[in-house]
Order: structure tokens, then sequence, then C-alpha cells
């Protein structure tokens, strides 16, 4: 390694793996960025999830049982997303402060951004950071920002854009996206997605509909509508959309000046900028990220946790890596399926954690039929607790998951029963001679 080499004032010293190893884990904590979690393989158009990447970020001890906010900014190349998400994030780290905009010389980092027109990689990109927030109600909840890119060129498939954008929570492709969830909605009568924030980039017509939300949602409105004379395509597209999302919304941005545009050497400083698109950028940004706007993650009616979400992209992936665009059906099985594990997992969390307080490491050695009273109790909360967890799949596709459950449940009581029989001294000194010498010991 480079460090490795370059030891204290030019003197060599080379690192031991360990202290590489500890100096790389310092670096993770200290440096957030940008993770590629979902990469796409130009060559071949195959997609792959970097689950160990995924899992670094979202099962942290910290955050990984707190219901899971992820806020996606999705859209081809160009469009100026990572710009949008440095300010998203300056607003994340500096959210107390009236002036968390920043610096007027303060160049922009965080998700990278650079001018000039060649191809980025499409994949998704996550915060390695996941934010901690506090809402008005009290409750906490995890913020993960998420960068989609996409690509609508000659370059890529169809499929490639559906499956980045059925795995991203906002798109500005909406075609796509909606047709996933039109057909969907017909088995499942849920909103699949939540919020829809359409991001009008350089609008240049203030004067027929106003920067900002308002303007934007007379514009939407307009835009909406179906006339006889669109192709049946769009007509559909424009119906459906409002059954497939909870909130829709649309959001008209100013141009942000010639040299955000144009000038090669600009790196984000606000001086650069021009002040309509700041007045609105600071208008926007707390719509979407302040703790009273935050949306908290909901499939099948459930809020997700951030543990839960890494089954629904395990869950997703699976059913992109075949040959053709998966139909919606294996889409919606593949989250009927997620959704179930995730509500086993989450009632055997209950069971452990339960049992733990009855017969854990640092209880006493319990009677057997006591135990087992405990078991049978906690078994039968878990159980109720799995039921009562809005699924999908219909009754009999939950059933299975349901035995599953009380199957490893039961797997579970053995080994607590091992354990608490670990701790009966009576037990453990099996012979009479002994046993009768403790006693009197
Ligand atoms: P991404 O590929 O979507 O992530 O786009 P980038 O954030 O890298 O931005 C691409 C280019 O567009 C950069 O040169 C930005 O300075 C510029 N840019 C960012 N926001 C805007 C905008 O609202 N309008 C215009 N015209 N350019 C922008
Ligand atoms: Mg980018």
């Amino acid at each position: 390694s480079v460090l490795g080499e370059h030891g204290v004032e030019g003197v060599p010293h080379k690192m031991s793996p360990e202290e590489e190893e500890a100096l790389l884990s310092e670096e993770d904590a200290l440096s957030a960025r940008p993770v590629q979690i979902v990469v796409a393989h130009e060559d071949d158009h195959a997609f792959e999830l970097d689950e160990a990447a995924l899992e670094r970020i979202l099962l942290q001890e910290h955050v990984r049982n707190l219901n899971v906010v992820v806020v996606s900014v999705a859209g081809a190349f160009r469009k100026g997303k990572s710009f949008l998400l440095d300010f998203m994030l300056r607003f994340m780290y500096n959210q107390t402060s009236c002036s968390w905009l920043g610096g007027h010389e303060e160049p922009l980092t965080g998700f990278t951004w650079r001018g000039g027109c060649e191809r980025e990689t499409t994949g998704i990109l996550a915060w390695s950071e996941v934010f901690v927030v506090d809402k008005p109600d009290g409750s906490k909840v995890a913020v993960l920002l998420i960068d989609t890119q996409g690509a609508f060129d000659s370059q890529s498939t169809i499929k490639d854009c559906a499956t980045l954008f059925a795995l991203s929570t906002m798109t500005s492709s909406v075609q796509l996206f909606t047709e996933y969830g039109r057909l969907a909605l017909e088995e499942i009568y849920e909103k699949p997605f939540q919020t829809l924030m359409f991001l009008i980039r350089d609008w240049s017509y203030p004067y027929e509909h106003s920067y900002g939300l308002e303007g934007g949602k007379s514009f939407l409105e307009k835009r909406l509508q179906v006339k006889q004379n669109q192709h049946e395509e769009l007509q559909n597209v424009r119906k459906h959309i409002h059954s497939c999302f909870s909130n829709i919304g649309c959001f008209l941005l100013p141009h942000p000046g010639l040299k955000v545009a144009t000038n090669p050497n600009f790196d984000g400083r606000l001086t650069d900028i021009d002040d309509d698109f700041k007045t609105e950028l600071v208008n926007l940004v707390p719509i979407l990220l302040s703790p009273e706007n935050l949306v908290e993650k909901e499939i099948g009616g459930s809020k997700v946790t951030c543990r839960d979400l890494v089954q629904y992209f395990k869950a997703y992936m699976k059913i992109y890596q075949g040959e053709e665009l998966p139909h919606p059906k294996s889409m919606l099985q593949a989250t009927a399926e997620a959704n179930n594990l995730a509500a086993v997992a989450g009632a055997k969390d209950i069971y452990n954690k339960g049992m733990e307080q009855v017969c854990g490491g640092d209880k006493p050695y319990m009677a057997p039929d006591q135990l087992e009273c405990g078991h049978a109790n906690l078994r039968q909360v878990a159980v109720k607790h799995f039921r009562s967890v809005k699924k999908m799949g219909g009754e009999d596709f939950c059933r299975c998951y349901q035995e599953q459950l009380e199957a490893e449940l039961d797997e579970a009581f053995t080994n607590f029963i091992k354990h608490n029989d670990g701790k009966n001294i009576f037990y453990a000194a099996r012979t009479p001679a002994t046993l009768f010498a403790v006693m009197f010991a």
C-alpha cells in the first residue's frame, strides 16, 4: 500500500496486515463516501448486487433495527443528480444550522460529479453513512441516500432501466416503473410506491408556472391530463400513475447559471451559482429531508427496517438475474417472499430477546417445566406477531412461512434447553455421589 511504504518522515516502514486493516477500518469510520451497491456490467447487461457492501451499510448496529427512509435520486446521466445529492448531504450534516447550504467559496463534495460528457457507470450508489434522525413524534429513523444512474441511450436495454428503476423508489422514467406497479396493483391493492417527485431542471417559464412546489403542482396536473389524441400507452401511464404512488409531486428548479452548466472548472461553490437556483434549493431540500417530512419506506403496508431492506434488495436482484425482463408476477412473488422472510426474522427476534430475559446466560438454572412455560408463551407471542404483520402472498403462502417460523422456534428452544441444563449443577454432576457431595458441602 502507498501508506505502508512511506513511513513517518520518509522512513520506510512496511505495515503489518493487522496495522493495515486497523488503518482501513479507521478510514472506513471516518470518511463517508458513495458506495456502489448495484453494478451494471455493460458487456452482458448483467446486474450484480454487492451484498457485502450493502450489508456493511445497512446492518450497522446503530441503524439496523430502525425504520428506513430511502431517498433516491434517479435519472439519466448528467442530469445533475450528484450535484443535487451533494447539497442534500450538506443538509443532512448541518441540519440544525440555517446556513446549511455552505460557505460561498466551498467546493462541493460527496457523490462525485463533474463536468464534461463522458459516460459514468450505470448502477446504484448509496452514501455509506446512514443518518439517524429524530422525528417530531419522538421516533428515530434511518435515512439512506441513493443515487440511481440509468442510461437511456442506445448502449443500454430496456431491461437495464427497468431493473434500476424498479430497485429505486423515485424515478424520472415514469413509464416502465408505473407499468410494473400497475400490474402488481391488480393483485395486491396496495400502492406499491410512496412518493414520486418530478424534478424539472432548467425551468424557464416561471411566468406560466412559478418555481418550486406550487408551480410544479399546476404544471404536473396539466401534464397528467389524459387527452383523446394521445397515444394509448401515454394515456395509460397518465391514468395509472396516481394509483401507483401515494404522493406525487413536482418541483420546478430554475437554471443554475452558465458557470454550473458550462464551465469545466466549476467546482460547485455557491458564488458560481445563480441566486434564484439557491433560493429554490433552500426550499426543495427540506421538503425532502427535514425530520417532519421524512417518509419511512413501506412495503405491502408495513414499515421497513434497514435490516428488512437488505432482504428486499436481495430478493429483487435475484429475479433480475434471468435473461428476460421479469414478469411483474415474479416481482410480486419476490416481494411477498422477502416480506414473509422479514416477518419471520422479526418474530424470531422477539422470541430470542424474550427467552434471553427468561433464561439468558446471566440467569440461573430454571426448572424444565417453567422453561417450557416461558417458551410456550413467547412462541405464542412471536407467532402472533408474525400473523399481525401485514404480509403479501395470500394465506396459504404465509402459512408456509409460519410453519417455517414455528419449526425454527422449536429448534431454538432445544438450544435453550441445552443451555439451561448446562447450568444445572445436579445435572452437570451426574453421579449420585458427587450430587450428594455438592448438596452437603
Ligand atoms: P449526474 O450524472 O446526473 O450525477 O450529473 P452531475 O451532478 O454530475 O452533473 C452533470 C453536469 O450538470 C455538471 O457539469 C453540473 O455542473 C451540471 N448541472 C448540475 N445541475 C444542473 C442543472 O440544474 N442544470 C444544468 N443545466 N446543469 C446542471
Ligand atoms: Mg452522478
